[in-house]
């Protein structure tokens, strides 16, 4: 295995563990290339099934289980918190609300710190203990400080964050104080903590923002647990939300990595769905636009999606095409509307996530899905992540009903 930019044309590599985030010639993203020996893609399949029922930390970890697709390293290294494992629920009033039959969600909120960053910080945190960092960080619209946070702690690494100044929900704070982080509040967006810390490259900092490409790695294996569960059969859609678009980006290397060595003869279509006021790979996409123009001042109740530049978009645009997928955005409005339906299903989510089934209720609406399409939405994070959005809605409508 070795880093390989992004970009096809110019193709570097680099030795994997080499202390880069962007191709040294280009400037392009990195990402783990893959080739691994002698797949048999049956038996394997065989084996990933039957470490459920191991006692070793790498199997239980819902990551580490699909090891012979990620960078290795010695058993005592893997930092892990048990992450991944998280079931897939059948909607039942959302998937009457999106009008579809077959609706699913796999809910990557029911992970460690209750979202999906988990799954990119246990291999984002392995290799920066591997490769002896002190210091680890990362910017922030509060998940993956959390994240960060608890992976550092269980690293014994110091973490730092870095957080645009009073947009981040107060239990994603609670949750990066209490893992012992030290917190950095940034005046401006999301876009300007990340700027800010990537100018600290001289200061001996490992960086843990998504586009360190090991994070992807484990991000990636949340769609080769998923198709494990639904026993290698693909859906027709995977519907995900996009802020920076690594989670996005992350699944299409995996599906172009599952079809490559043979564990799948076709992927879903991968739908990425934006906020409105945060959306410009959408306004791309709608546009016919051939690069992306950044929203200079991203605006939504979704603050886990409240990103005006996403750094991914070349990677996941990748990914929608190979599929033949697509993007859209939606509105705050259908965003809440979505939100309390999954939560009347008993599910719950955080407002982010939701923007998937308020994407797929606007779809349906439209024509542009097939009520009988199979179709599985990606929840991001748990219904706790932001107990204050939901008490100001109940007491919006308790006020309105006095
Ligand atoms: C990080 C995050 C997203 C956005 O994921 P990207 O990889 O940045 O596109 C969506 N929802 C939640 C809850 C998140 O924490």
């Amino acid at each position: 295995m070795q880093l390989r930019c992004f970009d096809p044309n110019c193709a570097t590599t680099l030795d994997l563990h080499a202390p880069a985030l962007e191709c040294p010639k280009c400037g392009e993203l990195l990402e783990v290339e893959v080739a691994p020996n002698d797949v048999d893609a049956a038996s394997l399949k065989a084996l990933w099934t039957a470490r459920r029922t191991s006692r070793d930390p790498r199997d239980i970890s819902g990551v580490w289980r699909y090891r012979e697709f990620l960078p290795a390293y010695p058993a005592e290294e893997i930092v892990t918190l048990g992450e991944g494992n998280t079931p897939l629920v059948r909607g039942l009033r959302t998937a009457e609300y999106a009008g579809l039959r077959d609706l699913q969600f796999k809910h990557l909120g029911w992970n460690p710190t209750g979202c999906f960053k988990d799954l990119g910080m246990t291999a984002g945190m392995t290799e920066a203990k591997h490769v002896g960092a002190r210091i680890v960080a990362c910017a922030s619209t509060g998940n993956t400080a959390a994240s960060l946070a608890a992976y550092a702690a269980r690293a014994g690494v110091a973490g730092r964050v870095y957080l645009p100044q009073g947009q981040v929900s107060l239990n994603k704070l609670a949750q990066a104080l209490d893992f012992g982080a030290e917190v950095v509040e940034v005046e401006g967006s999301f876009d300007d903590a990340l700027n800010t810390l990537l100018a600290k490259t001289n200061e001996g900092i490992y960086f843990l923002n998504s586009i360190n490409p090991f994070r992807i790695e484990g991000q990636k294996t949340t769609m080769f647990e998923l198709m494990d569960q639904l026993n290698w059969q693909a859906p027709d859609y995977l519907v995900v939300p996009g802020g920076n678009l690594g989670n996005s980006a992350a699944f299409a290397k995996a599906f172009d990595e599952l079809l490559r060595y043979g564990f799948l003869t076709r992927a879903p279509r991968i739908v990425v769905v934006q906020a409105a006021g945060a959306n410009p790979f959408a306004q791309m996409w709608q546009s016919g636009a051939a690069t992306l123009t950044p929203v200079a001042e991203p605006e939504t109740i979704a603050t886990a999606i409240r990103i005006g530049n996403p750094r991914s978009w070349k990677k996941s645009l990748k990914g929608v095409k190979a599929t033949g997928g697509q993007i859209l955005d939606v509105t705050d409005e259908e965003i809440a509307e979505a939100k309390a339906v999954i939560g009347r299903d008993g599910i719950g989510c955080e407002p982010a996530s939701a923007a998937t089934l308020a994407g797929l209720h606007k779809l349906r609406a439209s024509g542009a899905i097939d009520r009988d399409a199979s179709v599985v939405a990606i929840l991001t994070g748990h219904v706790l992540k932001d107990t204050n959005f939901i008490i100001r809605t109940h007491q919006k409508e308790s006020n309105a009903h006095s």
